[in-house]
């Protein structure tokens, strides 16, 4: 299959340039099957699922099951009604963090979190100890983007009750060794949320394999439409948390004296669900299986180590996360030259990179830097257009020294 043809914006011009998008980890472009499932269900299957007693509630209700085995079996979960649908991955850790929070936590805990946290992986927790009296403890990173393992061991005692630490960074592309997080967590009996943002595209993901309790993710990052999310969680934890948001499917029995609540997995899904989105997240699962995700790792390392030596020879470059193992992202600064500047030039170009913190305010407080400029590729992401990138930065460097 040609994947590039599969992707109508990709052809799109801006200022009169062709677009070169490289803001893939904010958020991948859709293939026409994805575009194709939307559509379909909004002009044929549209209805609210789970309750109507019709053919066509029937039906979606249908589809929308067959997509939480879908993604049951894309990363390996043992049960389908571990499946949780979300809008994404910020509320799938909102989730978590609130409802573990009210089971779990109490005044004087200890939240374990990483460094290289996305703000949706920080925020949540901080609301969760503050309403428990609880508080976060923060393993370290080396300069090169390394989680410090010996400081993460160092940081369980008697008070930690979780860890959460992101799969892959957003900003850093530095792919954590999650199994041995979560060995060590385990350990300690602790269990360990991973944030999957910015892994699910890239990386196969088998959540026995990794042995985590609970793994959150996006649809928009893996080729689906924003809108959908999903938490995993191990079963006997997620029976053991209250329920997030209350309405809609998630009761079993209502009375103004007392509620009970539905099984897993509806017990966390409230009211009507993005249905039409659900089933463009089949579709996007269908797409990346189609190619393979081991095939979509290899073509973005390959376009990523190609960047990533001719960005090597622009002077004044300094990059930002170059840990020997490595997803498709290149966080850079040119100089002294503020990134929204360089962000700006390159836009005059066709060239769309990501600005700023990233959501990542710590690791630019790490560094004592304002922010970056980030060049994320994905599956249909050519060299051409990296030969374009490194061209335009080659003629905006000598501009910003
Ligand atoms: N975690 C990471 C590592 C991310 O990169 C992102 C998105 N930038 C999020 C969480 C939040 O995802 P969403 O906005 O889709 O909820």
């Amino acid at each position: 299959m040609e994947i590039r043809k599969q992707f109508p914006i990709l052809d799109t011009q801006v200022y009169g340039k062709p677009l070169v998008y490289f803001d893939n980890a904010a958020t991948t472009q859709k293939p026409q099957q994805v575009i194709d499932a939307l559509t379909g269900y909004y002009t044929s299957l549209n209805s609210n699922i789970h309750r109507g007693a019709h053919y066509l509630a029937a039906q979606a209700t249908e589809e929308y099951e067959q997509t939480r085995i879908r993604v049951q079996q894309f990363i390996n979960a043992r049960h389908r009604h571990e499946i949780v649908f979300t809008r994404g991955t910020t509320e799938s850790i909102n989730l978590v963090a609130a409802t573990f929070g009210q089971r779990f936590l109490h005044e004087g805990d200890e939240v374990i979190v990483s460094g290289m946290e996305h703000h949706s992986n920080i925020v949540p927790w901080q609301l969760a100890c503050e309403r428990a009296g609880a508080r976060l403890r923060v393993i370290p990173f080396s300069d090169e983007g390394v989680l410090d393992i010996e400081s993460y061991k160092g940081l369980f005692n008697e008070h930690t009750r979780i860890v959460a630490v992101n799969h892959v960074s957003n900003t850093l592309g530095t792919i954590n060794p999650v199994e041995e997080l979560t060995s060590i967590a385990h350990q300690h009996n602790v269990p360990i949320l991973i944030d999957g943002a910015q892994s699910i595209s890239h990386i196969k993901v088998d959540v026995q394999k990794i042995g985590c309790d609970f793994y959150c993710f996006s649809g928009h990052k893996m080729y689906a439409p924003m809108g959908v999310g999903v938490m995993y969680g191990r079963e006997e934890l997620l029976n053991e948390l209250p329920p997030y948001q209350g309405g809609g499917e998630m009761i079993k029995d209502v009375t103004f004296e007392k509620t009970t609540y539905n099984e897993l997995p509806f017990k966390f899904e409230a009211g009507t669900p993005s249905v039409g989105d659900v089933l463009g997240l089949k579709s996007a699962i269908d797409f990346m299986e189609e190619i393979g995700v081991e095939n979509i790792h290899a073509i973005e390392s390959e376009l990523t180590e190609y960047a990533f030596a001719k960005m090597q020879a622009i002077e004044g470059i300094r990059f930002f996360g170059t840990a020997p193992n490595k997803t498709s992202v290149i966080s850079f600064l040119i100089g002294e030259a503020h990134p929204y500047d360089v962000g700006t030039l390159l836009d005059k170009l066709g060239i769309a990179v990501r600005t700023g913190h990233h959501c990542t305010q710590p690791i630019m407080d790490r560094y004592g830097i304002p922010g970056t400029v980030r060049a994320s590729f994905a599956c249909y992401n050519t060299k051409e257009e990296v030969d374009i990138f490194i061209a335009a930065l080659n003629r905006i460097a000598p501009m910003l020294m």
